[in-house]
């Protein structure tokens, strides 16, 4: 399998630690705020990613953090906490906005055909852990202490920009957020390790620590999550490409500090989703929401799929006008299974080679745009329907698109003929148009008269949805 690396900068072939085995991590949702569809199409390409590596053979176990704390308004160590400031947006606590925000984010990805990671760890739950590693670090010399805060000293290291030079990069996030410098830093590359001096009095949640009462630093959590539940060597981290630097950068100067030796070999970043005021951000607000785009009538599938029809290593750009074009083609291309017959023939032989084709493109870098592709070349191939469904269910079980559950519920249930099901159809169409015009009395007679034919209707974001006993 090729997968690209950031770290060489190269798509290199992909040789995990133990043959066979992969141990992948991820970074999590800070959460503040309902996840956006920016972020939400990082967390699919990861899913696309973890969904190929098992497919094609590998054991993987995956873990993610969630950040409840530490994370401040700007990446470089400076602003107020993120969950501060969401749980004062909302009048509530920050444990209460911490496990609405948690749940929310989980919903999203269970409608978006997302698997939840095995591990989920919440970075309050690991204070030890983050303890343990500050304290090493400072034993071994890699940190230091100053206005009551621990910073690691990146002076202490051959390679800090180890993901090329992003200095320049790192003073613009700097200037764009107009954060204020940190006199106690020795270097201007160093950062927060663990903090007791808050600029804000009411920081709500701190701990007991040798340097005082305070809390961990956003980059050691993902260290010392990563450390406690994948080991020493970790095979794959993931995360958007904004999270490269300082994020991973800050990762990787701790981690290989405290263990002594390379930490993870392969770094998978996800370019972002932009619309036309640029990068999605929660920051700049007017941001799009999966809750938002399933008012507006649109699936979340067709959401997935917009996004499997670009390469993880290339920015999307987001319109809506690109969204109903994926959705048309979402549609179609269930409306094109659906009529498949179900002949139960099969052709293992013919079947072979479009099975490699998609092996192919996934070991090729995730290249989920080919996988698609690979879809319509079995719709069109010479064929048994049979052998058509078998192979569509295949790949729908790795692109998680939903495909064959949409084609069974586009077809008329059974024992119900094409005339019978276009006159409920019908029927339906003229209770919503009674409805519209709140003409409640003919809409409820509509309702008995379906009823009465044994057509049960219920009501979906994509509209009424009907079965028949
Ligand atoms: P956060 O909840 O802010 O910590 O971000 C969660 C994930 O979304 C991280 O991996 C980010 O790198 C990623 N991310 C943030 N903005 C975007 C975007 N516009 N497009 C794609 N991924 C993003
Ligand atoms: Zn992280």
């Amino acid at each position: 399998m090729l997968l690209y690396n950031t770290l060489t900068q190269k798509k290199e072939e992909f040789l995990p630690h133990e043959p066979g085995k992969v141990r992948m991590y991820t970074c999590g949702p800070t959460v503040y705020h309902f996840a956006h569809i920016g972020n939400l199409r990082t967390y699919i390409m990861e899913d696309m990613l973890e969904r190929s590596l098992r497919y094609l053979g590998y054991d993987v176990t995956r873990a993610m953090n969630i950040t409840d704390v530490g994370h401040l308004s700007s990446d470089g160590d400076t602003g107020e906490d993120k969950m501060l400031s969401g749980a004062k947006r909302e009048h509530k606590s920050v444990m209460e906005i911490a496990k609405f925000y948690t749940d929310a984010f989980f919903a999203d990805c269970e409608k978006l055909g997302i698997k939840k990671p095995e591990i989920v760890v919440p970075a309050t739950s690991c204070i030890d852990t983050f303890i343990e590693l500050v304290s090493v670090l400072l034993e071994k010399g890699f940190a230091y202490l100053a206005g009551g805060n621990v910073y690691f000293d990146t002076s202490k290291l051959k390679t800090y920009y180890v993901f090329g030079n992003m200095e320049e990069e790192g003073l613009a996030v700097g200037v764009r957020e107009s954060v204020e410098a940190d006199d106690n830093k020795r270097n201007k590359s160093d950062f927060v390790l663990w903090f007791t001096k808050s600029k804000f009095d009411d920081q709500e949640l701190k701990w007991e620590s040798p340097w005082g009462l305070g809390y961990p630093g956003w980059h050691i959590e993902c260290s010392g999550i990563s450390i406690q539940y994948l080991g020493e060597y970790l095979d794959i981290h993931c995360g958007g490409i904004d999270n490269a630097f300082p994020h991973h950068t800050n990762e990787i100067a701790q981690s290989e500090s405290y263990l002594g030796h390379p930490w993870c070999r392969y770094w998978f970043h996800v370019l972002h989703l932009n619309d036309a005021r640029g990068k999605m951000s929660k920051s700049k607000g007017g941001f799009l929401t999966l809750s938002l785009l399933e008012e507006k009538g649109y699936d979340p599938m067709a959401y997935r799929f917009f996004c499997l029809q670009s390469h993880y290593r290339r920015p999307l750009a987001f319109s809506f006008e690109n969204l109903d074009n994926a959705a048309a083609a979402y549609k179609k291309l269930v409306q094109r299974i659906a009529a498949l017959s179900d002949d139960g023939k099969r052709d293992e032989a013919a079947a072979a080679p479009l099975r490699e084709a998609f092996r192919d493109a996934l070991a090729n870098d995730i290249n989920t745009a080919q996988a698609v592709t690979v879809l319509y070349d079995v719709l069109k191939a010479d064929l048994p329907d049979g052998e058509k469904r078998a192979l569509l269910a295949e790949f729908d079980e790795v692109l998680s698109l939903r495909l064959m559950e949409a084609a069974a519920e586009n077809k008329e249930p059974d024992g119900v003929t094409a005339e019978e099901a276009a006159e409920i159809e019908a029927l339906i169409a003229r209770r919503a148009e009674a409805r519209k015009a709140k003409n409640w009395a003919e809409a409820d007679a509509i309702r008995d008269e379906l009823s009465a034919r044994g057509v049960t209707l219920t009501d979906t974001p994509e509209g009424v949805k009907w079965t028949k006993k």
